[in-house]
């Protein structure tokens, strides 16, 4: 067996094992041979926040790297876009959350973690999408459905959008049905014609950025809430927050890109004043948005800012929190003395 097969079958059998990564970049850079960034960098993105600054950049990057790579070779380093390689193309299923939650375990619940599938920026539907986003934005529609008349096969390959949705200040509907989006960028909050938001069956969709609070005419929304972190029936838990890192990954200071040095600048989800990303303030929050109670990720600046989001929705948590498997929402039975507190909760 050649050392790089040894290297492959290893990553194979233990994908979650960083340090067999490492050594085989490091083997790969001896050679000069540019997948040891490749290597490196899905690393670096697997490892940081889903709302990370320097994400987009990020996964910009990989996508370039990894153009004219051999698939089988990919699907050994990416295992989760392996449906991608696939022909035809093979649309995913979330398994973040087996079976439905037990509202009171007798067990410890097992964690849930963040979709970490990278955007490919050089696929077709891609660049579609952002071409789409362009043209709506100069003929200012009111109706955005970019994913209408796009296969699965097609749909499959988006799993977030363009920051330049920002742009679509004209748009109020949104309709992103039967979506395979993972999450969607703070950019939303810049929609601020949106009146009407449909995700409906994104069923990978499990939780929004708070920029979503600064469109101030949504008023109506569809969202599946089954999928959504702290959903009031199956009460799947929130992914633990790390201050910018999920826990047991490999050290930022080994890693090649340019957002795992601690001092980035981002704007504040709170009072949007640009600030050094430490990662510190970064917490969950379930409030109501239009006509669902989404669970949403802050990313705030300080403790002050903190202080200042406001009081989550009735009957759901009433603190903000950083995930655990621990931190659930409160039981249906708790929650009232009526038959289904969650029916009419009057809000
Ligand atoms: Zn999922
Ligand atoms: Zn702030």
């Amino acid at each position: 067996m050649s050392e790089e097969t040894a290297f492959l079958q290893a990553i194979r059998a233990n994908p979650d094992d960083d340090t067999t990564r490492l050594v085989y970049a490091d083997w790969l850079d001896e050679r000069d041979d540019v997948r040891g960034q490749v290597v490196r960098l899905h690393l670096a993105l697997r490892s940081v926040a889903p709302d990370h600054v320097h994400r987009v950049a990020g996964e910009h990057e990989l996508s370039l790297f990894r153009k004219g790579l051999s698939h089988e070779w990919l699907t050994v380093i990416e295992p989760e876009r392996s449906h991608l390689y696939e022909t035809p193309v093979r649309p995913v299923y979330c398994k973040c959350f087996p079976g439905l939650y037990d509202p009171q375990p007798k067990q410890k619940v097992p964690p849930v973690e963040f979709h970490i599938e990278p955007q490919d920026t050089e696929c077709e539907p891609w660049k579609r999408l952002c071409d789409l986003v362009e043209e709506a934005a100069v003929d200012g529609r009111e109706e955005f459905a970019p994913l209408r008349g796009v296969t699965s096969e097609e749909r499959a390959q988006i799993v977030t959008l363009p920051q330049t949705i920002g742009k679509l200040t004209k748009v109020k509907h949104l309709l992103l049905y039967g979506s395979h989006l993972v999450r969607i960028p703070p950019e939303i909050g810049e929609m601020t014609n949106l009146e009407k938001f449909t995700p409906y069956t994104s069923y990978r969709l499990h939780w929004y950025p708070y920029e979503i609070t600064r469109c101030k005419n949504l008023r109506d929304s569809t969202v599946s809430t089954r999928a959504l972190y702290g959903n009031r029936n199956y009460h799947p838990p929130f992914p633990r927050l790390e201050p910018g890192m999920h826990a047991g990954r490999v050290e930022p200071t080994e890693l090649p890109l340019k957002c795992t040095k601690p001092d980035t600048v981002r704007r504040c989800s709170v009072c949007d004043r640009p600030f050094k990303d430490q990662r510190q303030h970064r917490v969950w929050i379930s409030l109501r948005v239009a006509t669902d109670v989404l669970p949403l990720l802050v990313n705030a600046c300080s403790d002050e800012c903190i202080g200042r989001l406001p009081t989550p929705a009735k009957h759901y948590l009433q603190v903000t929190h950083r995930g655990d498997p621990d931190v659930r929402q409160p039981h249906t039975t708790q929650a009232g003395s009526r038959g289904d507190p969650w029916e009419s909760d009057g809000e």
